[in-house]
């Protein structure tokens, strides 16, 4: 796995659903019942702009990228 992988994060309780994040990216997100939904968390190299578009165009600021290869606190 590359340290160069990603994925997407979204935090439901910030979102105001205004499907922005869906528009520019629906490979990657969705809205459902009006909170976004992480449709496809893993985000490919080919993607990565779109997706940091959708993050920068999220007017919550509810959407982050994570490392894929972060520690999640497990050794
Ligand atoms: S752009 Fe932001 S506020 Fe709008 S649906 Fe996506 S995560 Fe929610």
């Amino acid at each position: 796995m590359s340290n160069d992988e990603q994925i997407a994060h979204a935090d439901r309780a910030v979102c105001a659903g205004s499907g922005l994040c869906a528009y520019v990216a629906p490979n990657h997100f969705e809205v459902r019942d009006g909170v976004v939904a992480v449709i496809r968390a893993r985000i490919a190299p080919s993607d990565s702009t779109q997706v940091t578009e959708a993050i920068d165009s999220c007017p919550t600021r509810a959407l982050s990228l994570r490392a894929a290869a972060e520690p999640s606190g497990e050794s």
